[in-house]
């Protein structure tokens, strides 16, 4: 049973430094090495071959395009791309490393001393990364018959290396200080940004519940006068943003409460529980490997052509924060709405409406409103819904002809989900039209007056509010397809009020 000091006293009198390392599977078609195919989920043990699996006399070949996706994540994130790097060979034994090395980068990573800005509670916070490396991605171990997935209490373990050998980059931060007790927070808005910015360029599917993107959180303490840092704690493949931040909470709660009790804190890694948000122990570091790392000498340097450098970077896409710059003033946005805009997951799909003819105001509130709904309902991302950008702006076209009032829209749109076709056909198929036609009009109108004359006759008599109850009768008599304005003045027109 593991002690915490509330969050609050911790910050109170301890500063926390953390240090972020984040592992990012590259969206490459082929493996780092070798020609073999990095798609997810094939069944085990099938995209392998001699290289990936470490055969004795196959020979690695570097990948172009993870060099290009490296370069190009390292622009982004403001850093100085080497003029010359090689690789190396981190040596240890795991059943999933077929080699007994990983190829790595040690010394001479291809990116370098950059930092990205992320914004917390309107703050912004310069988060310094010390370097972005090339590496290769490890097979993934099964451990059967124990009750934990884990190793201990297992009978046997399987091994699958179609993940071996993917490209990864590493993006490794600066220690992080002085964000106090900010510092949960900053921890996630970081690994937001950069998961936002990695998909932006293109280089990745950034998925953390796949595990393309996962995150290595060091935390440690000082007391608040001290000049020296604490011994800090790894805590290992964080794989939720959600779970980042909680896991920076929890070790601060925790390793506060080492010291308060005059104890120290273990330098080791650590292992995060999604169900009770707390972590423990992984390896100690006083059994921790020296790697004996040294150069590759199965492959060349990698020195990349500054023309090279300098055509990737002309090429970058608009980043993640100018186009947020851009989207709130384009669009009106408060710096909630904003936000709100963003964690709906509806970014991309607004723009798209609106290239598609919506205005701004129109696209964000059918995504937001009626769709968001929707997809919260059915417990599904709104991109999933089986609706599109272009049928959103059709419906808000036909809405903007006088075609349909918001009301026979919302139909359209139940039609469209529940897979009736697009939304014109889905207008024809459940005779979804605004009544246009004054004639028609006119005849549903005397027929209300007809069957209502009592109604009739106050409005006749100068009780005009009673005509609510006809137009509602129109309403209901055309299904909802007539224009309640129009209606109304041709029922006040037809009793002498107008
Ligand atoms: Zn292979
Ligand atoms: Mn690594």
């Amino acid at each position: 049973m593991t002690t915490l000091v509330p969050f609050d006293e911790a910050l109170a009198r301890y500063a926390p430094v953390l240090g972020i390392e984040t592992h990012i599977e590259l969206g490459t078609a082929s493996k780092m090495f070798c020609g073999c195919p990095t798609e997810f989920g094939g069944a085990p043990n099938t995209h392998v071959c001699p290289v990936c699996l470490g055969m004795p006399g196959s020979l690695p070949v570097v990948n172009e395009k993870a060099i290009e996706y490296a370069i190009r994540i390292g622009l982004a994130l403001n850093c100085s791309i080497a003029d010359w790097c090689r690789f190396a060979r981190k040596n240890y034994f795991y059943p999933d490393m077929p080699k007994d090395f990983q190829i790595s980068q040690y010394d001479e990573p291809i990116c370098f001393d950059g930092y990205l800005d992320v914004e917390v509670e309107g703050e912004t916070y310069r988060i310094g990364i010390e370097r972005a490396h090339l590496e290769e991605d490890t097979g993934k171990s099964t451990h059967v018959g124990g009750a934990t997935g884990r190793i201990h209490g297992a009978s046997h373990s399987l091994v699958d290396y179609n993940r071996a050998g993917i490209p990864l980059i590493e993006i490794v931060t600066k220690p992080i200080e002085a964000t106090g007790e900010m510092a949960p927070l900053v921890a996630r808005a970081y690994a937001t940004e950069l998961r936002e910015l990695v998909r932006a360029l293109g280089a990745s599917d950034v998925r953390m519940e796949e595990g393309s993107m996962r995150c290595d959180v060091n935390v440690s303490l000082m007391p608040k006068d001290a000049s020296e840092w604490g011994t800090r704690t790894e805590t290992k493949n964080v794989n939720s943003l959600r779970s980042v931040e909680r896991s920076v909470r929890h070790e601060i709660e925790r390793q506060a409460a080492v010291l308060d009790a005059g104890q120290a804190v273990l330098q080791e890694t650590r292992h995060f529980h999604e169900n009770t948000g707390t972590t423990s122990p992984g390896r100690s570091k006083s059994d921790a490997q020296d790697y004996r790392y040294f150069p590759e000498p199965d492959l060349v340097p990698v020195a990349p052509a500054r023309a090279w450098v300098e055509e990737i970077r002309a090429a970058l896409p608009e980043l993640p924060a100018a186009r947020r710059v851009r989207v709130k003033a384009a669009w009106s946005l408060s710096d909630e709405e904003l936000r709100d805009v963003i964690n709906a997951g509806a970014l991309d799909l607004i723009e798209e409406t609106i290239t598609a003819g919506a205005s701004p105001a129109a696209a964000r509130k059918w995504w937001m409103n009626e769709l968001s709904r929707t997809a919260t309902a059915q417990g599904v991302e709104l991109s999933a819904l089986p609706v599109t950008a272009g049928q959103v702006a059709r419906i808000q076209a036909l809405v903007d002809a006088g075609e349909l009032n918001d009301k026979l829209a919302r139909k359209v749109f139940e039609g469209v989900l529940a897979g009736e076709g697009t939304p014109d056909e889905v207008v024809a198929a459940r005779g979804l039209k605004v009544v246009s036609d004054e004639g028609e009009l006119v005849a549903i109108v005397d027929k209300v007056i007809a069957d209502n004359a009592d109604a009739a006759q106050k409005v006749r008599d100068g009780k005009v509010a009673a005509a609510g109850a006809l137009v509602g009768a129109v309403m209901k008599a055309s299904r909802g397809q007539a224009d309640a304005a129009r209606a109304r003045e041709i029922i006040l027109e037809r009793l002498g009020q107008s």
